[in-house]
């Protein structure tokens, strides 16, 4: 049987409810057209994922800003966790959205990737969305950017999640050497897998999944192997589409996103996620295994 095709899929739309001050889709707003050339394209990939029915298929949503509170991309969800061929549908978010919707998922298939944005909303008010989400029985990740100053703020919401929710910590890297060692030591007891995503790995000339079982896709159907490398590799909409879908080696230097070098063969990340990998969720519980420090 074919592996599972994994898909990163990013449509026009950007805008988002929140400001972070680093972000360009802060606060953007679009007009009615965009948000109708937004619903085409999505329209027509839900459609063609049903399409392909002989074919396991797996969806990770990595909007430019906050898809979830756009009806249209919680009723695709709905729709697509509900197509027997397909295995899971994740999406990357900022949990600010009422939840009820998932009610009408097939939850066994849903994953949410929730990124806790401290500047924008209350830990309190963050933490009552992941309590829904546990509580209606959804697999969920949460994390956020280790910045300094969210240090105390994220370890508090690590001690006030539930145990069995992973929190991960992506580490700064626009500026080098950022963190101290004590800096580095603190957020891994928060997030034991921390280290991994403070590297940007060596990638060039080794063997990814990117462009063979993973792809990334954008709202003309265009495929690239990641969201890394640019060149595109086909469109999904082209019916010899999966010719395209080859072992190749990395181009580029260095990969230094989690939503690209889980693909890299060296770094073991398959066997560390397993069908956890696309809502970022650890077979085991790793980050258990480190006791907070007082
Ligand atoms: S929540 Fe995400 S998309 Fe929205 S402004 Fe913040 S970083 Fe940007
Ligand atoms: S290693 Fe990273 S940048 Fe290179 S192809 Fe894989 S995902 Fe893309």
């Amino acid at each position: 049987m074919t592996p599972t095709l994994r898909i990163l899929y990013r449509g026009p739309l950007s805008s988002c409810n929140y400001g972070c001050e680093y972000c360009p889709f802060a606060k953007h707003t679009e007009i009615d057209a965009e948000h109708d050339a937004d619903r085409r394209a999505l329209d027509r990939f839900v459609a063609w994922v049903g399409e392909q029915r002989d074919r396991r298929i797996s969806v990770l949503f990595t909007p430019w800003g906050e898809a979830l509170v756009r009806k249209r991309y919680q009723d695709a969800i709905v729709t697509l966790t509900n197509m027997e061929h397909v295995e899971k549908i994740a999406i990357q978010t900022n949990l600010s959205c009422r939840l009820d919707w998932v009610e009408r998922c097939d939850k066994s298939k849903l994953g949410l990737w929730a990124t806790y944005h401290p500047g924008e909303v209350a830990r309190e008010k963050f933490l009552a969305q992941c309590r829904d989400a546990d509580r209606r029985g959804v697999r969920f990740s949460v994390g956020s950017v280790g910045l300094k100053e969210h240090q105390e703020d994220i370890a508090a919401l690590r001690d006030a999640l539930p145990e069995h929710i992973y929190l991960w910590v992506n580490a700064y890297k626009r500026q080098m050497d950022y963190y101290t060692p004590d800096e580095i030591a603190r957020y891994t007891q928060i997030d034991s897998l921390f280290p991994i995503n403070t590297e940007r790995h060596p990638s060039e000339g080794e063997p990814c999944q990117a462009g063979q079982t993973a792809i990334s896709v954008d709202g003309d159907g265009v495929m690239r192997r990641c969201h890394f490398v640019r060149d595109p590799i086909g469109n999904i909409y082209d019916s010899n589409f999966a010719d395209a879908l080859q072992p190749r080696l990395c181009k580029n230097e260095t990969c230094g996103c989690h939503i690209g070098y889980v693909h890299m063969d060296r770094l073991g990340q398959y066997e560390l996620y397993g069908d956890g990998l696309l809502e970022r969720i650890p077979v085991k519980p790793v980050w258990r295994a480190l006791p907070m420090s007082p």
